[in-house]
């Protein structure tokens, strides 16, 4: 059971968190993974950033702020004094800690992407202790663990790490195993790991995800629950469509699509490991427990043949357009405009061109913008003379729709571009890729939640 950020936001939270696990850990033997505290990783962020400046004094502000935060925590969520205590002492140092990583950036004034997840860690060290202390105080038997304890370790790719599969599993099943069968409840913190040096490791923002799937997998556990704030995967953002559905089963497949655009589920990795082994996944909310939520299996069950199941938004993203006379039938040009952008960490998420082969689009996250068509006017447009023109539009956001069945279903393209045309709605670009499962097209910003609404309904996808 993985509870997320909002799930273990306050004391109170936590407290009906250790209640869930008591509940279930009466007929299941459970593993616990625990997120931060919401808005605590946020937080971390910005301040590494600020102590890089040089801010002492904002650091010690923070370091103050955020201990009274977790103490705060501690009392609604543990009855016991002496447990109170006892969490208090391990959060008094962790912080303490802490404020020596940070006054540190401070001095020297830099701050890597490896110590950037030495400090982003702190967030999820802070909050399994106060877990560890609620489930403690219901008289359950409990031991809490890092990720890097519990032996789950990475590669080094700091900030986006992935597990190397094999050595996790093997370290991991020896550690907890043991303390499973002897009904003691493990509470790992999420999203944090380590590289074989045992160098701290992030693997991605909200990746308590797929510290779950990962501990899933080398548990060989019969599913995996992820516990938030939502009911489970929607047809669209209820913001937008206020009759927006729950979808109560889904594929590995769907889900990971909807993960990649935007519908808020999970992390997009984190069904990776699950789906090879076939264990399912269920989406939970903890501030309902009587709803059953979205289950991700292979092949679900309850399958609705619905060719359209939803749409999503994606927003604060950019377009990106490269042309150049030079590209057409040059084998490899298309390869240098990526290689350029994939050496400067910028992520394409996705990609049109025509077969005039002269223009290549794509969409990037619009805070990487400028870095993009710096390094591209440098590499391209200066020194190979490849590229002509580079132009961007800022003010557009992909509309994503999904589902299995779309699948060779005819005329779905046609439908939807209709939908967009009534509405008098200029579609800017299109990407489909051959699985089908995806229709993604660009509009102006302005006209994104119009084109939803539009989708939703012609769809029908507020109806079962
Ligand atoms: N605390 C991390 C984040 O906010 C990981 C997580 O919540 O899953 O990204
Ligand atoms: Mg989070």
């Amino acid at each position: 059971m993985k509870f997320g950020g909002t799930s273990v936001g306050t004391g109170e939270n936590i407290r009906q968190v250790s209640g869930i696990v008591s509940q279930y850990s009466k007929e299941y033997r459970v593993t616990v993974v625990v997120s931060a505290l919401a808005g605590v990783t946020n937080k971390l962020l910005e301040v590494a950033c600020q102590a890089k400046k040089g801010d002492e004094k904002l650091v010690k502000n923070f370091t103050g702020e955020l201990l009274q935060k977790h103490k705060e925590a501690v009392v609604s969520a543990i009855v016991s004094d002496p447990l109170q205590k006892e969490v208090n002492q391990i959060i008094e140092k962790i912080v303490a800690e802490l404020e020596k990583v940070l006054t540190g950036i401070c001095y020297v004034g830099e701050l890597t992407a490896k110590s950037k997840d030495y400090v982003v860690s702190f967030g999820e060290r802070l909050s399994a202790p106060i877990v560890w202390g609620a489930i403690q105080d219901r008289n359950l038997e409990t031991q809490c663990f890092t990720g890097k304890e519990v032996g789950i370790v990475t590669d080094s790719n700091f900030g986006e790490a992935d597990p190397l599969m094999n050595f996790t599993m093997h370290l991991v099943h020896e550690k907890l195993c043991p303390l499973l069968e002897k009904g003691v409840i493990p509470v790992v913190t999420g999203f944090i790991a380590a590289n074989q040096d045992g160098v701290v490791t992030t693997v991605g923002r909200g990746g308590s995800d797929y510290t779950a799937t990962i501990l899933g997998v080398a548990l060989k556990a019969d599913e995996v629950w992820i516990w938030t704030d939502v009911d489970g995967i929607m047809t669209t953002d209820p913001k937008i469509v206020s009759t927006a559905k729950l979808l109560p089963q889904l594929s590995y497949q769907e889900a990971a699509e909807m993960a990649i655009f935007g519908a808020k589920a999970m992390h997009p990795r984190a069904l990776g490991p699950v789906s090879k082994e076939n264990i399912p996944v269920r989406i939970r909310n903890s501030f309902h427990q009587e709803n059953q939520g979205t289950l991700i299996t292979k092949e679900p069950v309850a399958d609705t043949k619905k060719i359209v199941k939803a749409v999503a938004i994606i927003k604060d993203v950019a377009m990106l357009n490269v042309n150049g006379a030079a590209m057409v039938g040059a084998p490899g040009s298309y390869a240098k405009v990526f290689e350029v952008l994939g050496r400067n960490n910028i992520n394409v998420m996705m990609i049109s061109t025509a077969a005039s082969e002269a223009n290549i689009s794509m969409i990037i996250k619009r805070g990487m913008l400028s870095r993009a068509i710096s390094n591209l006017e440098i590499a391209l447009l200066e020194k190979e003379g490849l590229v002509n023109e580079i132009t961007a539009e800022d003010d557009v956001v992909v509309i994503a729709v999904m589902g299995a069945h779309m699948k060779g279903t005819l005329g779905l393209a046609s439908k939807i571009f209709d939908i967009a045309a009534k509405k008098g709605i200029n579609i800017r670009m299109i990407a489909q890729s051959s699985s089908e499962l995806n229709i993604s097209f660009v509009v102006k910003e302005k006209d994104g939640t119009e084109v939803v609404r539009a989708i939703h309904e012609e769809f029908s996808l507020s109806k079962a």
